[in-house]
């Protein structure tokens, strides 16, 4: 057997925002460890990842393991491990856990077998309820169409800190009341090994009642297991500046956003002062400052589910009373509105800026708060924090031209923001021009249409690429119209 050396003390690494074939991979670098997979009759959980990392032992590839990141891009879940037989019993998971957790965050596994989640008992990671319930600090997440269910389920993705060693399933609880819980298909493995099958057999209403009826009696007790074994984990403490970048500074990951073109300089921004103020005000933990950094830079939350009995009241999606902390939008569950409030007047500085401020551009932010459904008390806080005017003036200002009614943005109100300057700077990653000209020009030629008051502003410039790129985004735009 040829394996590969790696005197030099590295770990080959390779990472894709797409998909990493991993056969592929293991056929053109890793002969050795694909020849015994096959010879073994291995089968890999997952043909696909997005990070693909070699395992050393005394400075040879012995196997490899693999994360998947789609899910929140962020925060890691694995999807393969496969250690080369006789290398086995080297703590391989444990390490790759631990060093994962201590130099990024906590992964969450993909739909770990039954002998997975007894080494993670072994460590410590997890611990049972029951004789056959476990419960674990690190999720086991399960793709969609590997979920089953004894009542109506979607074609949802299942997050859980639960698993039945009996039935060999990651399990979750939807609805206790209604003994509605959603489990695992079965994996080769455990049909080989622990005989799933024969248990399944055996899944009947009793099974769901019965297991519905530990959650509800010992609810607050399973909470706190969950969280002593969370407080155990080895896990990295972000701080603040780490994750958004000191004063004056954009962090790592705020920058590659940006570099990637994935979020314009001036969003950036935006997020920045926003998880700033956000955490000051304790309505983010540490441990979840990378989740809201996350579900901000992605705009595309429209996913609601509306099975399960709990959801995160700033984002709707569905939360577990065993969770400190939503794991799609990083809001603190336990976080009281009125203490935020509280705590928000002591940390923000009260100075305004000097600069007066077109009321219709502070109507714009207001309404665009309301419509990413932040509360209204905090808009209305944030703005007057930020702009020279109290609420009466901009109530005034928005109930005139009639876009806010009833705590709702009226259709004028849509109107209003999609035919905002700022919505076009935006839209069209403008940040290179100067917003303040850009909005005068726009004003004075308020009697066209949008789209040309745009084109005719960016058309006074020198053709650069990217004025000219611009301009293409916005005639492709328009002739999709
Ligand atoms: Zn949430």
């Amino acid at each position: 057997m040829n394996i590969i050396s790696r005197n030099d003390g590295t770990q080959r690494v390779f990472l894709s925002e797409g998909t990493l074939n991993v056969s592929e991979i293991l056929q053109e670098y890793y002969p050795e460890i694909y020849d015994s997979i096959q010879k073994e009759g291995f089968i890999l959980k997952y043909s696909q990842c997005n990070l693909f990392k070699e395992l050393i032992f005394e400075n040879n590839v012995v196997g490899f393991c693999s994360y998947d990141f789609s899910r929140e891009f962020m925060t890691l879940a694995l999807n393969n491990i496969y250690v080369l037989p006789k290398y086995r019993g080297n703590s391989f998971l444990l390490n790759e856990l631990t060093s994962t957790m201590a130099e990024q965050n906590k992964p969450s596994i993909m739909e770990p077998t039954r002998l997975i989640v007894e080494l993670l008992i072994e460590y410590g990671f997890s611990s049972k309820i029951t004789d056959n319930i476990v419960a674990s600090a690190i999720e086991f997440v399960v793709p969609a169409d590997h979920v089953l269910s004894n009542g109506e389920y979607g074609l949802e993705e299942l997050s859980t800190h639960f698993y039945d060693l009996d039935i060999c399933a990651s399990i979750h609880i939807l609805d206790a009341e209604r003994s509605h819980v959603a489990y695992s298909a079965p994996l080769n493995y455990d049909i080989i090994h622990y005989d799933c099958i024969e248990y399944r057999n055996g899944l009947c209403d009793d099974y769901f009642m019965d297991i519905s009826q530990i959650f509800k009696d010992r609810d607050v007790e399973i909470m706190n297991v969950i969280l002593d074994l969370e407080e155990n984990l080895p896990l990295k403490t972000y701080t603040l500046d780490e994750i958004i970048g000191p004063e004056g500074e954009f962090s790592f990951y705020i920058q590659s956003m940006i570099d990637d073109a994935h979020i314009t300089q001036q969003k950036a921004l935006e997020i920045k002062s926003q998880i700033r103020e956000e955490y000051e005000a304790g309505m983010i933990l540490n441990d979840s400052l990378l989740i809201r950094l996350a579900y901000l830079f992605d705009e595309n939350h429209d996913g609601r589910i509306t099975l399960h009995d709990d959801v995160c009241p700033y984002c709707g999606m569905p939360t577990d009373t065993h969770d400190r902390f939503c794991h799609f939008c990083g809001i603190n569950l336990d976080y009281d509105f009125d203490e935020m409030e509280n705590a928000l007047f002591n940390s923000i500085s009260h100075e305004k800026s000097d600069f007066e401020e077109d009321i219709r551009f502070i109507a714009y932010k207001f309404l665009k708060m309301i419509e990413e459904k932040i509360d209204m008390d905090y808009a209305i806080f944030a703005i007057e924090n930020t702009y020279n005017i109290n609420w009466n003036e901009l109530n005034g200002f928005l109930d005139v031209n009639g876009y806010f009614a009833q705590d709702h943005i009226t259709p004028e109100g849509c109107g209003f923001l999609k035919s905002h300057p700022l919505h076009f700077w935006n839209k069209y990653h403008m940040e290179i021009i100067d917003y303040t000209d850009f909005e005068n020009y726009f004003y004075i030629h308020e009697d066209l249409a949008s789209i040309e008051i745009c084109l005719n502003y960016l058309n006074k410039f020198e053709k650069d690429e990217y004025i000219i790129d611009i301009i293409n985004e916005i005639k492709k735009d328009c002739s999709n119209f």
